[in-house]
């Protein structure tokens, strides 16, 4: 072993004693004199350590960094892209010689990208740890890919970066620590216990640099011949971009790191500054809206939207509209709640070049009461300026059994909160939110309580390639059958409101759900490729008769509009319509009950 290695590599090598004799070094003086004391307290085992080195016979020999980046590159190109492998074997892409060299293309196309960036780090302070963290990232990406079939881009790495610990553990399974296992561990420990030589820095910047240019010369060649099935796959088969990695994790955290360079943060814009609400009539009251929001609901789950199951038995007896053509803005929640409370509309807010105010600042601007109540993981800035308040940690013994709340703990004490709200604001109006938990997964059967448990057996566990899709849907449409029962408590609740207020209720999805339809699952693909279940949500309206007779609106009115195209777009003007809210901001031809009031 050559006397020119540092601390690290001594410990790392597994053989610190050897040198800590032969290789005196002014510098380090100090950690040899440790490493010679230690020596001594513990010659038993130092002996046993010598023999068992000089069995091995010759010292470890140092690797050239250039090996950990190709071995590293490698394993990442090929044992980290298993989902990458199966969806090309999918799509018939290796299923002939030509096919097989496509993917052989791509292999090297990742490696050589890899090569290229892992080229920049290869020093001593950073080769490890970030390969480390390649590997991790990977693993990580590896296992949801597989299990859920999602892929990663820019949204889903924020959905990533906002979950919270409850989401985490609903995703955790004996599978992700074998994988997380094979594919990040026992490579990180491999490559933590190879000795490396980085040698002088002038000629590690030469080999860098010529690492970096081979890997470059090689991403070229691959792509050059393989370009007309390469072009064409990424054309027909966008998900495939999205599959590659790690390259798809550091892409999407590139891009969210660009944002605030794209958008300025800085500002926040007001809108809706002329907002104002009418003064209630004398022989009026003042509208109680409650804003049902989320969760992974799927439109076409609700028997009362013709689906055969009788999941929606008690809305079925209510006097309700449900809208069933509705598109939401995203397929997430980080996408799609801020985007429905903007009145931007999804192309717009997707642009912006930088933060507007929403919906809840121009209700609360107009003059009226507002309150959030979120039995989930945040409203996403949709709630930044106005009340908020969150549920899902309440102590509960019948609505909060396992450390998260049913939604009906939102209905809770709700007439001391609106009476804690100013009550100058409460005369105009109050508008409450409630954030529901509605049908979150992957552990669907933890979001009904037995007593809604319809139909079985349940899928309980969060890897859902465990159960089967009959499983799975049952869990799922239980679910369905407790937001029926949390959307009835809420019109109940509205209803002994009415000596104060006019109440209606609005319940629209944020987004939709996979539930192993072509192997899909979750949610949060890519907009452009996400398939209708995911982007398709209920849009229910209740109205309580004095406010419908106030608004001069009818249900049967909004009955005939119910296969009307309309989108989360509509949803701020819709709201700001319901409330009789003017602003210029308001746009009536997007808002949905327009049509359907009549002039006062
Ligand atoms: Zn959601």
């Amino acid at each position: 072993m050559a006397c020119g290695k540092n601390l690290e590599e001594l410990t790392l090598s597994g053989k610190p004693d050897e040198n800590a004799v032969s290789c005196p070094n002014a510098n380090r003086g100090d950690a040899m004199k440790f490493f010679h004391a230690w020596r001594l307290d513990s010659a038993p085992f130092s002996r046993k350590f010598q023999s068992s080195v000089d069995h091995a016979g010759e010292a470890p020999r140092n690797h050239n960094p250039i090996w950990l980046v190709t071995g590293g590159s490698l394993w990442l190109a090929t044992a980290a892209n298993f989902p990458l492998w199966r969806e090309l074997s999918h799509l018939a892409l290796t299923s002939d010689p030509a096919g097989l060299a496509f993917s052989l293309a791509m292999m090297l196309i990742i490696a050589a990208t890899l090569m290229a960036m892992l080229s920049l780090f290869a020093w001593r302070w950073t080769l490890k740890p970030v390969l480390t963290l390649m590997l991790f990232a990977s693993a990580f990406g590896a296992y949801f890919m597989w299990s859920y079939r999602v892929v990663i881009d820019a949204t889903m790495m924020i959905n990533v970066l906002q979950t919270d610990v409850r989401e985490a553990a609903d995703l955790f399974s004996p599978r992700l620590v074998v994988t997380v296992l094979v594919l990040a561990v026992l490579p990180s420990w491999t490559i933590w216990r190879l000795p490396i030589g980085y040698g002088p820095w002038s000629r590690r910047l030469l080999q860098n640099f010529l690492m970096a240019i081979a890997a470059v010369i090689l991403l070229a060649v691959s792509v050059v011949l393989s370009y007309q099935p390469l072009a064409s796959t990424m054309r027909n088969h966008k998900q495939v971009r999205y599959l590659m990695n790690p390259l798809n994790s550091m892409y999407a955290l590139g891009y969210l790191a660009a944002g605030p360079l794209q958008r300025d943060r800085s500002v926040l814009e007001p809108i809706g500054l002329d907002a104002r609400s009418p003064e209630v009539a004398s022989n009026d009251l003042p509208p109680l809206i409650i804003l049902v929001v989320g969760e992974t609901a799927r439109s076409g789950n609700f028997s009362i939207n013709g689906y055969p199951r009788p999941t929606t038995p008690k809305l079925g007896h209510e006097e309700v509209a449900s809208f069933r053509n509705v598109s939401a803005c995203g397929t997430s929640t980080a996408a799609a709640l801020p985007c429905m409370f903007s009145n931007l509309g999804r192309t717009q807010f997707d642009a912006r070049s930088k933060n507007f105010e929403g919906l809840l600042d121009v209700i609360q601007r107009a003059g009226m009461a507002v309150l959030w109540l979120d039995n989930q993981s945040g409203c996403k800035a949709a709630c930044d300026r106005v009340g908020y308040a969150n549920t899902s940690k309440l102590r509960n013994p019948q609505l909060c059994p396992e450390g998260a709340c049913y939604d009906a703990i939102m209905l809770e004490d709700l007439d001391a909160r609106i009476a804690a709200l100013p009550a100058k604001a409460r005369a105009r109006g109050v508008v409450l939110v409630l954030h529901a938990m509605g049908s979150h997964g992957p552990a669907y059967y933890l979001r009904s309580p037995q007593a809604f448990k319809q139909f079985g057996p349940e899928c309980s566990s969060n890897d859902l390639q465990n159960c089967s899709q009959a499983e799975l849907l049952n869990a799922y449409d239980n679910s369905i059958i407790y937001t029926d029962h949390f959307l009835d408590s809420t019109i109940h609740w509205l209803r002994t409101q009415q000596a104060t207020y006019a109440p209606a209720m609005v319940y629209v999805g944020d987004h939709g759900e996979s539930l192993g339809e072509n192997n899909l699952y979750l949610h949060g693909l890519p907009y452009a490729i996400a398939p209708d279940v995911q982007t398709r949500v209920p849009w229910i309206t209740w109205l309580s008769p004095r406010f419908a007779s106030q608004k001069t609106l009818t249900p049967q009115c909004l009955h005939k509009k119910q296969e009307e195209k309309i989108t989360h777009d509509n949803y701020f003007h819709s709201v700001l319509g319901l409330l009789s809210i003017k602003t210029v901001v308001y746009q009536p031809q997007l808002d949905v009950y327009a049509s359907c009031t009549g002039t006062r």
